[in-house]
């Protein structure tokens, strides 16, 4: 099953609910973006600049050094954790530097080319199934997933729950969030197959029940097929 939309929409504890739920694997490759930015950054290869100058980051020595980091992410969705060369990461992946530079990281395509491979490994290898997020998983990484959602939420509705969750400002999350989004657009886009979920007035239990509730009628509707056939 494939879980798309911006950041801030309530991706990561919906996917993890409906992977609890229906008893699936779990994916965050946003995590895989963020610790191969984490790594970049502590190697001193992301350049010196905040925020989208960021880009400052030199790109070409991003994609000669992509393929040296060991990246490993769980796929339990009861114990998710990121580990890069075999260290913990799942705390440090989370700063704020990292979410500044982690777009600017996503968009070099040496970048996709080995996570997007990674991840359609993970996918293919989980047992009985998995539950990936992302902004492009529909899209790009898994475009034959049985089930695709494309999870969004009102701005400020996403930036309230964001600095509840980290104790910032919502006017700061808010236009962090903008600057993420525009600079992510590029890699993030709605499946003309999606099932479009507002989150706005839903709670997370809501959110998780509707879609836990589309993936059951796929399957016996699938089922029945086969039956039928
Ligand atoms: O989901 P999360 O906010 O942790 O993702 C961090 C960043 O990783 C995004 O802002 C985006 O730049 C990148 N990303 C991506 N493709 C994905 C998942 C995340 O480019 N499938």
């Amino acid at each position: 099953m494939a879980v798309d939309g911006p950041s801030g929409s309530g991706k990561t504890s919906t996917s993890r609910g409906v992977a609890r739920a229906l008893g699936l694997r779990y994916l965050d490759t946003g995590a895989m973006y963020r610790a191969l930015t984490w790594w970049f950054i502590a190697q001193g290869a992301a350049g010196t600049g905040v925020g989208e100058e960021a880009a400052g980051l030199d790109e070409e020595r991003i994609a000669a050094r992509v393929a040296e980091p060991r990246i490993e992410v769980s796929t339990d969705p009861d114990d998710p954790w990121t580990r890069v060369d075999g260290r913990d990461v799942s705390d440090d992946i989370r700063t704020s530097e990292v979410t500044a530079r982690v777009s600017s990281v996503a968009r070099v395509p040496a970048v996709r080319e080995r996570l997007i491979g990674m991840q359609r490994e993970i996918i293919a290898d989980a047992e009985p199934g998995i539950v990936a997020e992302g902004r492009d998983i529909g899209t790009v990484v898994a475009p034959s997933a049985q089930l695709k959602v494309f999870l969004t939420a009102a701005s400020e509705a996403r930036a309230r729950r964001r600095a509840a969750e980290r104790g910032d400002a919502v006017d700061d999350t808010e236009a962090d969030q903008a600057r993420r989004d525009r600079l992510d657009a590029a890699q993030s886009a709605k499946a003309g197959d999606a099932v479009l979920i507002d989150a706005t007035d839903l709670t997370l239990e809501q959110v998780v029940g509707e879609i836990a509730g589309l993936a059951r009628r796929r399957s016996s509707l699938a089922c029945t097929g086969d039956a039928a056939n």
